[in-house]
């Protein structure tokens, strides 16, 4: 017996890194599933690979019609949703005095945006017993060269404990989790330098691996954590208190 046995959960960004883990770890834990990129190849790679009930629904998380048409197809698929966890993502670096006004409002409307539409729909189909999953990033705390990437992360914690005030009556809840440098093809392009600066930094002398945040979610998606919502969780090998 699976710990999201007789679930169906919604996982966006399921094509690459800590969303494709989920997506197996989900899985392996007896969910049905919904895999949710804008990758199409990719994605049906990732759902081909399961054992497990599951579709691919690519979409845009920044495009309301795309989200809205995610869920119809979802519900349209399974009846009803128990969770939904958000990882889709970009990220782009550059000094701030350098950075195009674009790339601030395209790294802001697929962060920040894409998450405030999947959540407001999350929050409407969710019911009872349901959980949502944000993902900020310990980068929310200040990090160089990211300003757009900090401002969208942090704004994700916002957004997450507003959206737990505003569904706990509902019996759902929200919660947001803070990754660390994790190994995933968005962190691939690092300069040897940059790895080297963040793993020297890290408590505990190393990179993340996209299933240790996988397994933060899951908890957060199981009932073993009925009683936390509004909750903002680091899982970055203690980056965020040196
Ligand atoms: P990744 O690039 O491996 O995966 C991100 C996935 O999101 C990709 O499959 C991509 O196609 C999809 N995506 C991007 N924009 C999308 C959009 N508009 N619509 C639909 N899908 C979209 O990255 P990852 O490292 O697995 O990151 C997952 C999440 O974790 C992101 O939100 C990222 O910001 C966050 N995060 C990552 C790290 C890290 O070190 N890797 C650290 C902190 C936070």
């Amino acid at each position: 017996m699976g710990r999201l046995s007789g679930k169906t959960i919604l996982v966006t960004g399921a094509a690459s890194g800590i969303g494709r883990a989920a997506l197996d770890l989900f899985a392996r834990e007896g969910a049905s599933l919904v895999a949710v990129d804008r990758e199409e190849r990719l994605l049906a790679e990732a759902v081909a690979a399961l054992e497990a009930e599951a579709i691919a629904v690519v979409a845009d998380v920044s495009d309301p019609k795309a989200v809205e048409a995610v869920f119809a197809e979802a519900l349209e698929e399974f009846g009803r949703l128990h969770g939904v966890a958000h990882f889709a993502g970009v990220a782009h670096s550059a000094l701030s005095w350098n950075l195009p006004l674009e790339a601030w409002e395209k790294v802001l409307r697929v962060n920040l945006t894409g998450s405030f539409l999947v959540a407001r729909k999350a929050g409407e189909v969710l019911e009872e017993g349901g959980s949502l999953v944000l993902t900020g990033s310990v980068a929310g705390l200040g990090a160089f060269g990211l300003a757009h990437y900090a401002a969208g992360k942090l704004g994700v914690v916002g957004l997450a404990r507003t959206l737990a005030l505003e569904l706990a009556r509902k019996g759902v809840r929200v919660n947001v989790l803070l990754p660390g440098l994790i190994q995933t093809p968005m962190t691939a392009g690092l300069p040897p330098w940059a790895w080297e600066q963040e793993v020297g930094a890290s408590p505990l002398g190393r990179a993340g691996r996209p299933e240790e945040v996988a397994q933060a979610a899951l908890f957060l998606l199981s009932e073993e954590s009925a009683y936390i919502t509004g909750q903002a969780l680091y899982v970055d090998g203690g980056r965020s208190i040196v």
